[in-house]
């Protein structure tokens, strides 16, 4: 089994943008669209590039780019609760 586990991403306004599978430890950077559950935002389909926003208080999450042929959130560390494992 692989080592890892749910954890929940928060706003800053306290508001959950959604969960995702962390693998390993360390600080989260970047998360997998295709690796997201309950996502609140919408993120599955959001074009490259784009900033999706918390849609409760409107700041910027992150920047949407490609990792390896993949769409994947880049996180704005300055929107987001710090999350540790
Ligand atoms: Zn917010």
């Amino acid at each position: 089994m692989r080592t890892g586990k749910i954890i929940d991403i928060d706003c800053k306004c306290g508001f959950l943008l959604f969960r995702y599978f962390k693998a390993g430890k360390g600080r989260l950077i970047k998360v997998l669209i295709s690796r997201l559950t309950d996502d609140k935002v919408g993120l599955s389909g959001a074009e490259t590039h784009s900033r999706p926003q918390c849609p409760n208080c409107g700041k910027d999450i992150g920047i949407i780019m490609m990792i390896h042929g993949e769409p994947a959130l880049k996180l704005n560390q300055g929107s987001i609760k710090t999350v540790r494992i």
